[in-house]
């Protein structure tokens, strides 16, 4: 089965097909996507964003499609970035600008607890079909460690893991991650038909 996916995000591509190969999907960019107007992200919850940028792209799939909103929540602040994860310290702010930002505004709290959030929308000609919530817990490290992963990954600290996602390899990170987790309730809701089909063709001897 092939799967469109609506991220113009490297980071997020990269895991979303690395992801694809190990759990046996077909996960494609959509074609043309750098050359088409990207939606404005108004909505001020991931399920919005993620909803209107599924809707936004099926309309111009040949298949299927999914689009993701993703962000990293900080309980001392609230919740913040949040939504405004990739914009946290502007419209145009590097990766190294929202982590300065992010451990600026960090400094005056004792609690560092955060997680990351996935919202992964399944959408087919414009209609979302489903939607998919994945998170992961964690901690906000006082610098960032690791060469690896994107975005916050080497300032978010896993604890099973003793380690950043900017320490670990994709694929470890995939395993536990929230667009891991996301992803992997997408497949299972694909899976579900043909499961209760084969439940039924075992009940009938078929
Ligand atoms: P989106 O493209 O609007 O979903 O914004 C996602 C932003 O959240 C990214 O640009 C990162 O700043 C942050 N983010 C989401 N997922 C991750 C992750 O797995 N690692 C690090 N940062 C992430």
């Amino acid at each position: 089965m092939k799967l469109y996916c609506a991220t113009g995000n490297p980071g997020k591509l990269k895991e979303f097909r690395l992801a694809g190969q190990v759990l046996n999907i077909d996960i494609e960019p959509l074609p043309g996507l750098k050359s088409i107007e990207a939606p404005e992200e108004t909505g001020d919850t991931f399920e919005a964003n993620a909803v209107l940028k599924a809707e936004y792209y099926s309309r111009l799939a040949p298949g299927p499609l999914f689009a993701d909103d993703s962000g990293l929540e900080v309980d001392a602040l609230g919740g913040e970035p949040g939504v405004l994860s990739a914009r946290y310290a502007g419209p145009a702010a590097t990766d190294e600008d929202n982590n300065r930002l992010l451990l600026r505004n960090l400094e005056p709290h004792a609690g560092r607890t955060g997680r990351f959030v996935c919202v992964i929308a399944l959408a087919q000609n414009g209609n979302v079909i489903k939607t998919f919530r994945g998170t992961v817990e964690g901690e906000i490290l006082r610098e960032a460690r690791g060469p690896g992963g994107f975005g916050y990954d080497p300032l978010f600290y896993y604890p099973p893991f003793g380690c950043s996602f900017g320490e670990v390899e994709g694929e470890r990170k995939f395993a536990v991650s929230h667009r891991g987790n996301a992803l992997r309730l997408l497949l299972d809701h694909l899976s579900t038909p043909i499961r209760v089909a084969e439940k039924r063709a075992e009940s009938q001897n078929l």
